[in-house]
Order: structure tokens, then sequence, then C-alpha cells
């Protein structure tokens, strides 16, 4: 899952990635792929450029997948959403996830990560058990489509 993201924690740059899984009707749902768009990184932030949204919507479409979680790293530990995390988020109908470290660490699920939903015309961080309740990842079962 973290190893997307080796490059980014190498160059202390932050980064993203996008989980996908199949449509459901709960809001409980499985993380099935795991895409790396092209992507623009410094060290306070990231950018994906419109085209390289286009890029995973083409990817994913032809395999019924919906964007569940838009997915990025913090430098340090901080993992809660800043102003410019809630002014950039790419869809407030995915959660957002946030890794601590530049993804370099990310042990077990969800211990150290945030998981935040739009709300109520906010953004409100889960508690880790809801966060684990509502996101099932199962390791070695993921797919990986990178862009790059
Ligand atoms: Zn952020």
């Amino acid at each position: 899952m973290q190893d997307g993201f080796v490059q980014y924690s190498n160059a202390r740059v932050e980064g993203c990635c996008f989980w996908y899984g199949p449509k459901t009707d709960s809001n409980e749902f499985a993380i099935t792929h795991l895409v790396f768009p092209k992507q623009i990184n410094k060290r306070q932030n990231f950018t994906v450029p419109p085209e390289a949204v286009g890029e995973m919507s083409a990817a994913t479409r032809p395999l019924s997948l919906i964007n569940r979680a838009q997915v990025h790293a913090h430098p340090n530990r901080w993992v809660e959403h800043s102003p410019y995390d809630d002014e950039h988020a790419i869809s407030r109908k995915a959660l957002s996830v946030v890794l601590p470290r530049y993804g370099a660490s990310i042990r077990a699920w969800p211990r150290g990560i945030s998981v935040h939903e739009f709300r109520n015309d906010a953004w409100r961080r889960l508690k880790s058990r809801q966060a684990s309740q509502r996101i099932q990842i199962v390791d070695g079962q993921i797919h990986l489509i990178d862009l790059r």
C-alpha cells in the first residue's frame, strides 16, 4: 500500500493516490484498487492536473469502480485536514484520508491515519473505529493502477 509513496517520502514531498472499489448500496465498502495519477508534488502540497483526473476516470470506468477515497500524505504526524485540504479536495463525495510522514509508515490501518468525511457542509474526522468499519482494506488483495 505504502510502496507507491516511497518516491515521495524519499524526496520529502507530499503525494496522493485514490482508493476505488465496486459499487454498493451500503456506506461500508471494500477497497479493491489503488490508483496513482500523474501529479505535481511539493514539500507542502500536491496537485493533480485536470487531464490526470481524466486519465483516472478512463482507467476505472470500464471496471465499474467508483472513487471511495482521496488519500494524501503530510510531512509529519499531523493528519488533520488543513484549510488547503478543505479547499482543494478533488471530490466531496469521496472520503479524504491523510497519511502521516509522507506516507512512509503505514502499519495497522487505520492507526495514525485520519479519515475525513464531508457532511453538513464541512469536513469532519471519523473516529478510528468508524473508519475501520466503513472501509475494508484487505492487504494483498488490492490491485495497483499506476498512471504516473
Ligand atoms: Zn493535507
